[in-house]
């Protein structure tokens, strides 16, 4: 028994059983979504039992598609901190900046809650294996979930991936499978192997459950600023599941009474060299159409033809928001920069949010002192970094050491 009312077809409202293992509307083929009784939520739990719940993305239990005693599959993720940015703001002349620093998961990313989700909830309604096509970070929290609870994982990355998205999945025992082309090309692939083996296809939101742990950043955000919405979201935007799931989140708050007022203006940040949500918005087109050639350092951004397309453009214009492309140089600035400031090593592509910023503030499509939360998806750690200067290397007698060392710092 859990809170889940029905399982949804977000195109056509068609309805699934949610005790059967889902894939995609067994009517349109589009996306499906997990419906809960808010009003039984509601009923059954309060803020004040939320505070007393240890940290992580099970704080939030009963919006979440786990059955009554369902033990999850989980390495501790969620709970990260919500950190204000207060020398960056003034770098661009704002007032309140934050970032949700989802670096500090498992696996170094936040894909460790969708798939940690994910991988609970099929094994639970019987999958016996997980295939899953990634650009890098899916790919090795899959693994990492598959492990840890002893199931078998394979998974097909493009052969530029990251090498340390590549290294954590083989580390964990997953089947790796490497090839030419993009995560578009993995899919397809997937798409054959997962009937053949018989295994559960985790491909980004061709299953509900992804997004229900992705989700719970918006439910910790909502939490995290004591029950109410920042004014602006940026996200950096590959197959979309935070852009759709953490304005599932706050809708589900809101319908529970805990939380008024309108959505924060979502944004999606991608690279130029792969932009296909950024360029179905200014076309006013109803989903996005596939990416010839993606290419960009910010591995996660290059998904041409995201599944989701269509649901991610309609938060985009329900909540008055909009999407914007950024350089690969202006991504690695972006990267020093925020190192720089704040001390965060976040990886390239919530690096672009910071890049963006700076853009939208420059068009003057958001105002400086509106209250904008950045999701930083990833640490840097897991990626080449960017170009840097070359550490100083100390030779020499005590003398010339020391002098080597004032002359670096400038003292
Ligand atoms: C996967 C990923 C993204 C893109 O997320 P989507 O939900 O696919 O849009 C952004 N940043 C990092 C670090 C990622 O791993």
């Amino acid at each position: 028994m859990s809170f889940v009312s029905h399982v949804e077809c977000t195109i056509c409202g068609h309805r699934h059983d949610p005790a059967r293992l889902l894939t995609v509307c067994e009517t349109c083929g589009q996306m499906l979504a997990v419906r809960y009784d808010l009003e039984r939520v509601r009923a059954s739990v309060t803020k004040d039992a939320l505070r007393g719940r240890p940290p992580g993305m099970y704080r939030f239990r009963e919006l979440t598609p786990l059955d009554d005693g369902e033990a999850p599959v989980t390495l501790g993720e969620g709970g990260t901190p919500l950190l204000a940015l207060p020398r960056l703001a003034a770098h661009f002349g704002m007032t309140t900046l934050w970032a949700k620093d989802e670096g500090q998961n498992p696996t170094g990313s936040f894909k460790a809650r969708g798939l940690g989700m994910a991988i609970t909830r099929s094994r639970t309604l019987g999958a016996k294996g997980f295939v899953i096509p990634s650009a890098g970070n899916a790919g090795g929290a899959a693994a990492a979930y598959g492990a840890r609870c002893g199931l078998p994982v394979a998974v097909v990355v493009p052969r530029s991936t990251p090498a340390a998205n590549i290294a954590e999945a083989l580390i964990a025992g997953a089947h790796v499978f490497t090839l030419e082309g993009s995560i578009a090309t993995a899919g397809t692939v997937v798409a054959r192997a997962a009937p053949a083996l018989g295994w559960f296809d985790l491909s980004t939101l061709k299953e509900p459950y992804r997004l229900e742990g992705k989700k719970t950043i918006g439910l910790e955000l909502a939490a995290e600023l004591g029950w109410r919405m920042p004014d602006v979201l940026l996200y950096p935007t590959g197959g979309g599941t935070g852009l759709v799931g953490i304005p599932k989140g706050y809708a589900e708050l809101k319908a529970m009474g805990w939380l008024a007022g309108a959505l924060p203006r979502f944004f999606a940040v991608q690279a130029d060299g792969c932009a296909p949500v950024v360029k179905a918005f200014a076309e006013g087109a109803e989903t996005t159409a596939a990416w010839e050639h993606p290419t960009t350092h910010a591995a996660g951004l290059r998904v041409p033809s995201p599944f989701a397309g269509r649901q991610m453009l309609r938060v985009l214009r329900e909540t008055g928001g909009g999407a914007v492309a950024v350089g690969e140089d202006a991504i690695r600035e972006a990267q020093r920069l925020v190192a720089r400031v704040e001390g965060i090593w976040t990886a390239p592509e919530s690096a672009a949010l910071v890049a963006a910023l700076g853009v939208l503030l420059d068009r003057g499509a958001l105002a400086r002192d509106a209250e904008v939360v950045l999701v930083f998806t990833g640490s840097g750690l897991k990626y080449e970094p960017p170009p840097l200067a070359a550490p100083t290397d100390l030779a020499g007698t005590e003398a010339e050491v020391l002098a080597q060392v004032r002359r670096a710092v400038g003292a």
